[in-house]
């Protein structure tokens, strides 16, 4: 198939060539027609689809110029970083037509934010909280929206979006078409779309948690965090192909020390990315990563996930995601759109179990590949690492005193003479043949 083939206006077709696109992606043909049609829309793909391309499209042939300027397409997206990514796709699809997009995200002044949407525009790229915010200054008008895209609903709703997504659905045009994208389907998906969505056909990219088949994954088993550094060192210093490396650390203080000790090994090569991190420094990061600037960068799962760079050469997993469905995420980011890409998992023992749940959720078992002659193996562990040494709280308790099976000789007479304890009131019985009570004495 070929982009030809869709029903697009010259303007997007020459957009499309420009940018070197030459197929169309499966999720892209496949959602064209549904979306143009005018049904809702439930999208299953992930990052690496072309999803993003796949709604856009539609929506921009769909797209008529209003003299008044309300926004006709709302898109909202989870974090800030797919604002821009979304926002950027937009401008250069739109390079010959005449449409105004205008991203918005929270984190920084409103102000700027509600000139812009306040002057006219056709296109809103934001993120709940703000998009929100500004519908209640008054500043952005839903009133002409025809098309809502909720992308990354799943990863919203993991962000603890669900309210504001109510909200903005509450606030919208009765008439207009309902556009969503998800990597999973979860059941909250599914019930936002009973509750708000009219009959959606559903377009898949690939089953969910399938990784895309031109990324090729090994497994190393590294016994603790030291070693995975010397191990990641090692791999960067022998291997040239490496030149655009994504490197996935579950935590940000995973992050910030793993990128403390690469600085001191790669100066200059290595960039840190999470949301603790200044947009502005987040941004410039990216940027310098994009365009060759640092060789690799370190990043958590919600960060990259929104971030949009092509030929990605090597994914690496330093350690194991918690959920397995980031696995499938973070691969995806090599391999991009048609392009061949390698994944390099670390896992230690103790992760394991959590390797073998993305397994089973790949149906794909990742071969495990030995670790490097040369790589230095550390037994220096880190804090978390050290074994706790918990005392266990045992209870000394005395030995029950059981019937010993008595002595070996026969007791003596005087020794064999019992205790017989009677009580009072059956001593006065027995003398007086009846209880001697108060009532009595009188
Ligand atoms: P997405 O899945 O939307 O995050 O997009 C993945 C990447 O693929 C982005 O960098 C797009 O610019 C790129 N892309 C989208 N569609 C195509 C296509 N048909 N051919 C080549 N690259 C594409």
């Amino acid at each position: 198939m070929d982009f030809k083939d869709l029903n697009l206006s010259t303007p997007l077709l020459n957009a499309i060539d420009e940018l070197g696109y030459t197929t169309p992606t499966t999720i892209q043909s496949k959602a064209f027609s549904v979306i143009m049609s005018g049904r809702d829309v439930c999208g299953i793909a992930q990052t690496g689809t072309g999803k993003t391309v796949a709604y856009l499209l539609p929506c921009l042939r769909l797209w008529k110029f209003s003299k008044d300027r309300f926004p006709q397409v709302l898109i909202v997206v989870p974090t800030r970083e797919l604002v821009k990514q979304v926002t950027d796709e937009i401008e250069k699809l739109t390079k010959y037509m005449s449409v105004v997009t205008v991203g918005v995200f929270g984190g920084v002044n409103m102000r700027p934010q509600m000139m812009e949407v306040e002057n006219g525009c056709d296109i809103v790229v934001a993120t709940p909280g703000r998009l929100l915010d500004l519908v209640l200054e008054g500043s952005l008008k839903l009133k002409a929206i025809k098309r809502l895209v909720i992308d990354e609903v799943d990863e919203l709703f993991n962000l603890g979006f669900r309210t504001q997504i109510n909200n903005i659905l509450d606030r919208m045009p009765e008439r207009r078409q309902n556009l969503l994208f998800s990597a999973t389907l979860t059941p909250e998906v599914e019930e936002l779309m009973r509750a708000y969505f009219n009959n959606p056909e559903r377009v898949e990219a690939a089953p969910a948690g399938t990784p895309v088949a031109n990324i090729e994954q090994t497994l190393y088993e590294v016994p603790n965090f030291n070693t995975k550094v010397n191990l990641l060192e090692l791999l960067l210093s022998n291997d040239e192909t490496m030149n655009k490396v994504l490197v996935f650390a579950a935590t940000k203080k995973l992050a910030d020390d793993l990128y403390d000790c690469m600085a001191e090994r790669f100066p200059d090569e290595v960039g840190v990315i999470h949301s603790n991190k200044a947009q502005n420094q987040r941004f410039n990061a990216i940027k310098r990563f994009r365009d060759g600037n640092y060789r690799f960068i370190i990043a958590t799962d919600l960060v990259a996930r929104g971030i949009d760079i092509s030929e990605v050469t090597h994914v690496m997993n330093f350690d194991v995601p918690e959920e397995p469905e980031s696995y499938v995420h973070r691969i995806g980011r090599t391999g991009r759109a048609d392009k061949k890409g390698i994944s390099i998992t670390f896992m230690t023992e103790k992760e394991r179990p959590l390797m073998e749940a993305v397994e089973q959720l790949m149906n794909y078992k990742v071969p495990v590949v030995a670790l490097p002659e040369d790589l230095e193996i550390s037994d220096v562990l880190t804090p978390d690492e050290i074994p706790k040494v918990r005392m266990r709280e045992t209870l000394v308790v005395a030995p029950k005193i059981t019937d010993s099976g008595g002595a070996f000789h026969e007791k003596l007479a005087k020794n064999k003479k019992v205790n017989v304890k009677v009580s009072h009131k059956d001593k006065m019985r027995a003398k007086y043949g009846k209880p001697k009570s108060r009532g009595s004495k009188k």
